[in-house]
């Protein structure tokens, strides 16, 4: 069971913004995308949440091809946090939340609803939060709210074995550090649970110590992918990001300045 892209394109506007990509996410592993600006990460996620069609490829969720689930299926399967956050109505943090309830196909009057809310709440560290008006939230505290909205989406009895996946692009962008290692640790928690993580990182040592794989992409391409070590290297970072850098191991660490 796993979300696996076969030899996917895209483009938008006739415009080819992904050639010939191939990747995997597995569950329980987190997969870290990384590149410069403009090397395609958000629009191949777009592509893995089926969001986007491919021009050409295929994306398989546990083995049913995406193009034959509809919106419904799709939410059932993987929740998404994109890097934009979308622009939103006058909600309470609590509405926003709950919405995640709606989009996993479950009702409100389940008797899961109420425990899987607190447990997420108190997860995020957002119970601070839960009666603010969310347009009133820091642009940080909001991304807590929307990856706590991600989670619910994905909440799960205890006794399901279904595989599912969180699809986070940037989710540390506009963090403090110390909510930075508080949302890692949930996400780490997440995978160790069974979901397969796909995360847009652009901080390198971040992705070699967080990530059990990482996939690099360039200019629309896959340009390596691998455990972080195989893919964190000299060469491949010199020529990607066009700067000097030096990369250590035992613990791996990259250094540019
Ligand atoms: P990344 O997330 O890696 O920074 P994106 O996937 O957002 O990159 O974008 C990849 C490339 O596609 C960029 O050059 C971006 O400008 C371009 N692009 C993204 N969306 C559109 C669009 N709607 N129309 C035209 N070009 C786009
Ligand atoms: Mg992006």
């Amino acid at each position: 069971m796993t979300i696996r892209a076969i030899s996917i394109s895209a483009e938008i506007d006739g415009i080819p913004l992904l050639s010939d990509m191939s990747l995997e996410i597995v569950p329980g592993e987190v997969l870290a995308l990384v590149g410069p600006n403009g090397a395609g990460k958000s629009t191949l996620l777009s592509v893995l949440a089926g969001d986007l069609n491919p021009v050409q490829g295929s994306v398989f969720y546990n083995k049913r091809n995406i193009a034959q689930l509809d919106v419904q299926e799709r939410a059932h399967y993987r929740s998404v946090m994109s890097q934009a956050l979308p622009m939103v109505f006058d909600f309470s943090v609590k509405d926003i939340v709950e919405m995640g309830w709606l989009h996993n196909g479950q009702h409100y009057s389940s008797d899961h609803f109420k425990t899987a809310v607190q447990q997420i709440v108190d997860q995020c560290n957002i119970s601070s939060l839960i009666n603010r008006r969310f347009n009133t939230l820091s642009g940080g505290e909001q991304k807590r709210v929307h990856f706590a909205r991600a989670l619910l989406q994905l909440w799960k009895c205890e006794d399901s074995l279904e595989a599912k996946y969180l699809m986070l692009d940037e989710p540390l962008a506009n963090l403090d550090i110390r909510h930075e290692l508080s949302l890692l640790a949930v996400i780490r928690k997440a995978a160790a649970s069974g979901i397969g993580v796909l995360i847009v990182l652009h901080d390198l040592n971040l992705a070699a110590k967080f990530a059990d794989k990482v996939a690099m992409l360039n200019q629309g391409r896959i340009v390596g992918v691998g455990v972080p070590e195989d893919v964190l290297t000299t060469n491949l970072l010199t020529s990607v990001y066009d700067v000097p850098v030096n990369v250590k191991p035992n613990p791996l660490t990259i250094s540019y300045y």
